[in-house]
């Protein structure tokens, strides 16, 4: 049994979502986590980032898990163990890998306003000339719970005794957040720049529960300059349906809309 699900079950009688696959050192820039890789290596080739080698270089994705959700709970809830540091950067367009989602992990990437969600995806460079874009209008059909990093409370003075015990989880969430805003460099280093935020968003998918449940998103602040709020939902294809899905029970979003705009109109 793997260490990170071992780890959930015995903190968490709910279960735990296993994550498929064995994943390399290059693909982190902590040391720590670095070197529990290198230790712990069992395959030759790294899913996320398609690295052979000769030699055994990655270890278990689960496992890698299991080291990361540690040092996010002693992070969290810990005041005087030092647990791992949160240092990723982040970024990036809606193409896969994404900003939260490694290759073949779906999510759905919206935000709740028209420029703002072509801001997200729009690539000047990687655009062809009079390319049409599609924006679909989507209505959610329940209600969903999301973890909003888009609008944190600040975090505390360490002189603020009273308020003490939330100093650490904001410095955490603010971390996340402002890592999410950053500008990302499409210069091939994209997975090891991407990894640590997909692992912190695997983790609130996965793992994370708020009072009764999962979560089944998160909020956030867009990274485009003139961008306003985005928000990633944890759903496959099968979370959005068409209003003639009749029946369709799994879907969390009905697409109300669709209309086709140039680029030039968002100048
Ligand atoms: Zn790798």
């Amino acid at each position: 049994m793997g260490m990170a699900k071992k780890w959930m079950m015995e903190q968490d009688e709910r279960g735990y979502s296993f994550i498929e696959g064995n994943i390399c050192s290059d693909c982190f820039t902590d040391e720590t986590i670095k070197n529990f890789i290198k230790e712990n290596a069992t395959s030759a080739k790294c899913d996320y980032c398609g690295k052979k080698s000769r030699k055994k270089m990655a270890a278990k994705f689960d496992d890698v898990m299991g080291v990361i959700v540690k040092g996010i709970a002693l992070d969290w809830t810990d005041p005087d163990s030092g647990g791992i540091t949160y240092e990723g950067r982040e970024g990036g367009y809606a193409t896969q890998p994404n900003r939260m989602s490694p290759a073949g992990v779906s999510m759905f990437y919206g935000s709740f306003d028209e420029k703002t969600a072509f801001l997200e995806t729009y690539s000047p460079s990687l655009a062809k000339e009079d390319e049409v874009i599609n924006i679909g209008k989507f209505i959610t059909k329940k209600f969903l719970r999301v973890l909003d990093i888009g609008s944190l409370l600040p975090t505390p003075s360490v002189f603020d005794i009273e308020n003490q015990h939330l100093i650490k989880p904001l410095r955490f969430l603010h971390q996340f957040a402002d890592d999410i805003a950053k500008p990302i460099v499409r210069n091939g280093a994209e997975h090891q720049e991407y990894a640590p935020t997909q692992v912190v968003t695997e983790y609130f998918r996965n793992n994370y529960r708020y009072l009764e449940g999962k979560i089944d998103g998160i909020i956030y602040k867009s990274s485009r300059k003139g961008g306003k709020t985005a928000c990633v939902l944890f759903c496959d294809e099968g979370g959005a349906c068409n209003p003639e899905d009749v029946g369709n029970d799994t879907a969390i979003m009905e697409l109300s809309r669709v209309s086709y705009k140039k680029a030039s109109d968002y100048e």
